[in-house]
């Protein structure tokens, strides 16, 4: 097991003075579009958020440290609009170096976090994926030019209802949402390529083991509530091989796998 990196703010993955710094150039840079004429904060059209997006992509996801390289990953993380899959009071923040509330106490997590995940994914054009955790859809549209299938599953009712419209109405027509609890997976669409978790148990759910086929790849944070490492799982021959790759900061997951748990 590997554990690559210094400690970082979990949320994030940046150190909190580095956070804070680019926070502030992400400002002034907010600032000088805005005398160029570009500011997102009024009424940004399309071309302007896709202005904002090609930045976040270099400055986030390209930069020393950071190294995402995965070609279709990028370019997704360049088309997908952010801005469409938050509030629209945090639209004008949806480019920026971090996490933003998407309501009912649950976040969209950073770019830089969703690039990762999907990286680690291993993502294949035949690949049918189970997602655990809709949020606001931002994570599954990603993920959807690049494999065939996305199955996603969402606990909380009104979040889950929102990000299927959302993402019927951009077009993400190979997303399918489930309201329901991701413990248990999704049977009757299984066995699945690929998995990937946005909220943190503390042990793999079992029939998500289960519902992987072998060869298949599992991606989810681990541990206890907002201090949890991000592992990268193999099934081979029936057999989990675990990696730690990143300290992260999800939301737990809830339902059944807090059964049990002291309150
Ligand atoms: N992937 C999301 C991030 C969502 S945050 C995005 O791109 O926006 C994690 C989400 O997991 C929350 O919406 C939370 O309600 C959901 N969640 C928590 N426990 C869950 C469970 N047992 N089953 C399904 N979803 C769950």
């Amino acid at each position: 097991m590997s554990m690559p990196m210094s400690r970082v703010d979990l949320v994030t993955g940046l150190r909190l003075s580095e956070r804070h710094g680019a926070t502030a150039v992400f400002r002034i840079l907010l600032c000088c579009l805005s005398c160029l004429g570009l500011s997102p904060h009024a009424s940004a059209g399309t071309d302007e958020y896709a202005a904002l997006r090609r930045r976040m992509v270099e400055t986030q996801l390209k930069r020393p440290g950071r190294d995402i390289t995965h070609a279709g990953v990028l370019k997704a993380m360049a088309e997908v609009p952010r801005h469409e899959f938050v509030p629209p009071a945090q639209r004008k923040y949806a480019y920026e170096d971090g996490p933003l509330p998407i309501g009912y106490d649950q976040t969209i997590s950073q770019p830089y976090v969703v690039a990762f995940m999907t990286e680690k994914l291993d993502p294949k054009p035949t690949d049918r994926v189970l997602e655990i955790g809709t949020g606001s859809g931002y994570q599954a549209a990603v993920l959807s030019p690049l494999v065939a299938e996305v199955y996603s599953i969402e606990i909380v009712e009104p979040l889950g209802q929102r990000a299927q419209a959302d993402l019927q109405r951009l077009g993400y027509g190979n997303v399918q949402v489930r309201i329901g609890d991701g413990y248990r997976g999704w049977p009757e669409a299984a066995p699945f390529d690929a998995i990937i978790a946005t909220s943190a148990p503390e042990h793999v759910p079992p029939p998500l083991v289960d519902q992987l086929k072998d060869g298949g790849r599992l991606v989810i944070p681990l541990g206890p509530a907002y201090e949890q490492y991000l592992y990268v799982f193999k099934k081979q021959g029936g057999k989990l091989d675990r990696q730690a790759v990143l300290p992260v900061r999800f939301v737990p997951m809830t339902g059944e796998v807090l059964r049990g748990k002291a309150p």
